[in-house]
């Protein structure tokens, strides 16, 4: 069994889809396909409830309107037979009824994840459409019957093994299933999500849970480039990674992998691919748990960072402080990203400020704090930069004229992390390509 996940470009037009359905029945291997939503389609369901929950009716119907103007051009596009089109117009009434109705309903956390649904549902019903109208023969496997997260919000593996196979085992006569990326039950039984970003999630969970061959990413991108592409001019693919390297760049801000996706993939050494859709022909990305080759490989940025320092000359050094510190994040469960201390204070990154105020009271009682928000964390990723002699050394020739508020080295042999001021995030990933890898 592979696994094969296409993102929002990869479906986002016909001619896309058409090659999607080339590219899965190349050969005979029974394949689970994940499908996004079209293009762009999440931000407008996003948009549209952003509307609803100010209680603005007008712009959300305008917005519902532009977005089945999109559908329905779409469906013309895709299928030629007149059966087969007034059912994938039915498939879009039926949706675009859904959020018309919403419309007259008052707006909840539990119907946005509805409103957010509905991009997976659609692209994977019309997809199928298409094949049938190919002769292709497939099965639509809907994700709400096996994903699941449990109440911290983590993806249930055992769960979704379970069911999943279960499901497979009952179509054993099947060679293609279809399924929705992202969307998820969650342990109240509502339809909830995996993130911006987590149909790379579902794709690795199924290739867990199913014990795959490959789990392979098709993309808009050969693989992932050894610096931001939308950012950086001159970037290139990088041929191999390992686990951890792919797993550090995708949570430190390589937008091409959902940051947390690796992690299923990795448990059962499934290697994961990422490929281009519109050049599939191109080696891409390989990640699988060996390295490949020594020295730094890549760096990525992560945004919106919080930066909290806590000042105590008193009690800094008294063992349990640090717990007691670290206490406060976790009753808030905010995650910290990065650590640094000194004899005097202590400094920690958070990317959530949800509880912001909360854990800074909490905070108060150990010294004084100082809160910078708008910090970026840029992240030098590669294997044993450890051992790599002159990295560090190159990396802050590289970088002289950016100040730089943080730095966490030696954490894991792959990775260096520093803190800039978000003001001075592109220049310091344009320094980084010429000085570390002469780009
Ligand atoms: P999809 O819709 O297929 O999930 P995404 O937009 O989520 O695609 O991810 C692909 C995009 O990630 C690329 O178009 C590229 O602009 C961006 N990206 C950011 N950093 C990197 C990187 N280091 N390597 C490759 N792509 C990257
Ligand atoms: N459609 C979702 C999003 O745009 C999930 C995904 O594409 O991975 O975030
Ligand atoms: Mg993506």
């Amino acid at each position: 069994m592979k696994v094969m996940k296409f993102g929002g470009t990869s479906v986002g037009k016909p001619e896309r889809m058409r090659q999607v359905s080339e590219l899965i029945t190349k050969d005979d291997e029974p394949t689970i396909t994940v499908l996004s939503a079209l293009s762009g389609t999440t931000n407008s369901l996003v948009e549209i409830s952003t509307h609803l929950s100010q209680s603005d009716r007008v712009s959300a119907k305008a917005s519902i309107d532009k977005l089945e103007a999109h559908y329905r051009k779409f469906v013309s596009e895709l299928v030629n037979g007149e059966a087969l089109q007034a059912k994938a117009n039915s498939i879009v009434t039926e949706h675009f009824e859904f959020l018309n109705i919403i419309l007259r309903i008052s707006f909840s956390d539990a119907l946005y994840k509805d409103i957010l649904a509905q991009g997976e549902l659609m692209s994977t019903k019309l997809f199928c459409v298409y094949l049938e109208e190919q002769g292709i023969d497939h099965l639509l496997l809907p994700a709400l019957e096996f994903m699941s997260i449990d109440a911290n919000e983590e993806p249930n593996l055992p769960a979704i093994k379970t069911k999943l196979n279960a499901l497979l085992q009952h179509h054993s006569d099947k060679k293609l299933f279809i399924t929705q990326g992202y969307i998820c039950k969650n342990a109240r039984g509502e339809v909830d999500n995996l993130k911006r970003g987590g149909s790379d999630y579902t794709a690795s969970l199924i290739a867990a849970a199913a014990k795959a061959s490959v789990c392979e990413i098709w993309t808009d991108i050969d693989g992932m480039h050894n610096n931001d592409p939308r950012i950086v001019d001159k970037t290139v693919a990088i041929e191999q990674l390992s686990f951890e390297e792919a797993a550090e760049l995708a949570y430190f801000g390589a937008k091409i992998l959902h940051p947390t996706c690796i992690w299923p993939a990795q448990q059962e050494n499934v290697p994961v691919k990422l490929l281009n859709t519109m050049q599939p022909d191109a080696p891409g990305t390989t990640i699988t748990k060996e390295a490949g080759s020594v020295g730094v490989k890549a760096v990525a940025a992560k945004d919106g960072i919080i930066a909290i320092k806590i000042k105590s000359s008193r009690m800094l050094l008294a063992y349990g402080f640090l717990r007691k510190v670290f206490e406060v994040f976790e009753k808030y469960k905010t995650s910290i990203d990065m650590v640094t201390t000194s004899e005097v204070a202590v400094s920690v990154t958070i990317d959530n400020d949800t509880f912001l105020n909360d854990i800074i009271r909490e905070l108060e009682p150990f010294g004084t704090t100082e809160v910078d928000k708008n910090q970026t964390i840029i992240s030098i990723v590669g294997n044993e930069i450890e051992s790599t002699n002159d990295v560090m050394k190159r990396l802050f020739d590289a970088i002289e004229e950016i100040p730089v508020r943080m730095v966490s080295y030696g954490g894991s042999p792959h990775n260096v992390s520093l803190l800039v001021d978000g003001q001075y995030k592109t220049k310091t990933l344009q320094l980084l390509n010429k000085g570390l890898f002469g780009l």
